[in-house]
């Protein structure tokens, strides 16, 4: 596949923006939102998606669909980025942690919205890749870090909200202790390979943690290497 000039795939991201719009309003009795916010609207909109993915895959980078990205991973569908983006209510203050930076296309969305964001990958090569990929693209309130997601990154802790793009077997509780009073997160939980109850958990300022399932979901897992 030949990459198209950057201009050439406004229409295609516009016919995407579209889909994303219309399954927010479909699944609006699950999520509770039937509206993006236009941040995140704008997000999606300016976010170049075909520069998170192999060329190989460049033609399908506005299909409202996960592609492959290498060492066996994905770069998950647009529609759950929009959702899972939404459910964390981020303002222009914020600092988040993301688990499982994969492309960095989720990052890339998640820093247009944020202060700042922090962001763990468990395969080097892709933190790698991401991170000179999110430079590239003038991303730079956007840490990168290998290593073990599932324990937070606690130097920084603690974060308004964190983003896990991975499923988990149980919500890590580094994690868990790691999100503010206040704070939000959202992680996909379940087995691998089968379909993943997406969960969105709130802290409150007095620290007790309160969830609800939003929508079932297919992630690749959260690998947690032995210590
Ligand atoms: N948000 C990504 C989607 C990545 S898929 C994107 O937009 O492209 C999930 C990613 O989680 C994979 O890259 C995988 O390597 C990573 N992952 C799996 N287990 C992890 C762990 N314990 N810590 C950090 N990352 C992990």
């Amino acid at each position: 596949m030949v990459d198209k000039p950057t201009g050439e795939y406004e229409e295609d991201r516009r016919i995407l923006l579209e889909r994303v719009i219309s399954e927010t309003r479909e699944t609006a009795g699950l999520t509770g939102y039937a509206q993006l916010s236009e941040s995140v609207t704008r997000a999606l909109a300016t976010v170049p998606r075909h520069r998170f993915v192999p060329a190989a895959q460049q033609a399908w980078a506005y299909v409202d669909r996960p592609l492959p990205i290498g060492c066996g991973q994905t770069i998950s569908q647009p529609f759950i980025v929009a959702l899972m983006t939404e459910l964390l209510q981020l303002n222009p203050q914020s600092v988040v942690l993301e688990i499982g930076t994969g492309s960095g296309y989720q990052t890339a969305v998640l820093a247009r919205l944020a202060r700042w964001v922090y962001s763990v990958e468990r395969i080097p090569e892709l933190a790698t890749t991401a991170a000179a990929r999110l430079r590239e693209l003038g991303c730079n309130n956007v840490d990168v870090r290998a290593g073990d997601g599932a324990l937070g990154w606690a130097e920084h802790a603690p974060f308004d909200a964190i983003m896990v793009t991975a499923a988990a077997a149980e919500v890590p509780p580094a994690l868990v202790r790691q999100l503010k009073p206040g704070g939000r997160l959202v992680v996909p939980v379940g087995s691998p390979y089968q379909t993943q109850d997406l969960r969105l958990l709130y802290k409150d300022e007095q620290g007790v943690v309160q969830g609800r399932s939003i929508l079932s979901v297919v992630f690749v897992p959260l690998i947690q290497d032995p210590a």
